[in-house]
């Protein structure tokens, strides 16, 4: 049973049409993370599962890093944020992946000993491109993904099957 904040956290996530282009209907967080309680009780629910199975939260930039700092201090593990193209300060691990138009690339730096077993933390789950690059990145450095724990997920985007995680934790969906 989800608690009052939770519930009240779920409330907060705003649905915007055609943004940031057509078609898109996007899931704006902000006000949920303006409101303490809320924040803390999503953040909570977010690592729960997981407890103990993890050494390391990973973040996907920019508003996977929100969470991930958030969730970081609550468990008391630390933070490894994975970045869009170039913008690390040292060379880096990278990942090459297609966008619906075009192509991105993730990010990381290796600096977390080979085995460690990292927990992935994202925002939304749409296509789940970003998440299965991720994924890939860190596997190809030998490390160990303890799970995905997503905020949001939108379904019938196939999201779940591209990201392909037995354990894929979402706490709110579509
Ligand atoms: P995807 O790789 O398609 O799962 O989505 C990549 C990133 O885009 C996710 O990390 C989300 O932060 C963001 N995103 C995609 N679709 C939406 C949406 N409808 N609302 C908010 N964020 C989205």
């Amino acid at each position: 049973e989800p608690s009052d904040a939770l519930r009240r956290a779920e409330s907060l996530i705003l649905e915007i049409p055609d943004y940031p282009v057509e078609g898109i209907l996007f899931r704006d967080i902000t006000p949920l993370l303006a409101d303490g309680p809320a924040l803390r009780a999503t953040i909570d629910a977010l690592i729960a599962p997981f407890a103990g199975t993890y050494d390391y939260i990973a973040g996907l930039e920019a508003r996977g890093f929100l969470l991930a700092s958030a969730a970081s201090y609550a468990s008391g593990k630390g933070l490894v944020p994975i970045r869009k193209a170039g913008k690390l300060p040292r060379p880096a691990a990278a990942v090459g992946y297609e966008l619906e138009y075009g192509v991105a690339e993730v990010d990381v730096h290796a600096d977390m000993p080979r085995g460690s077993r990292v927990l992935v933390v994202d925002d939304v789950l749409a296509t789940g491109g970003t998440l299965a690059a991720a994924h890939t990145l860190l596997r190809k450095l030998d490390y160990e993904i303890a799970g995905t724990a997503i905020l949001f997920e939108i379904e019938g985007l196939g999201g779940r099957d591209t990201v392909n995680d037995p354990r894929l934790h979402t706490v709110f969906h579509s």
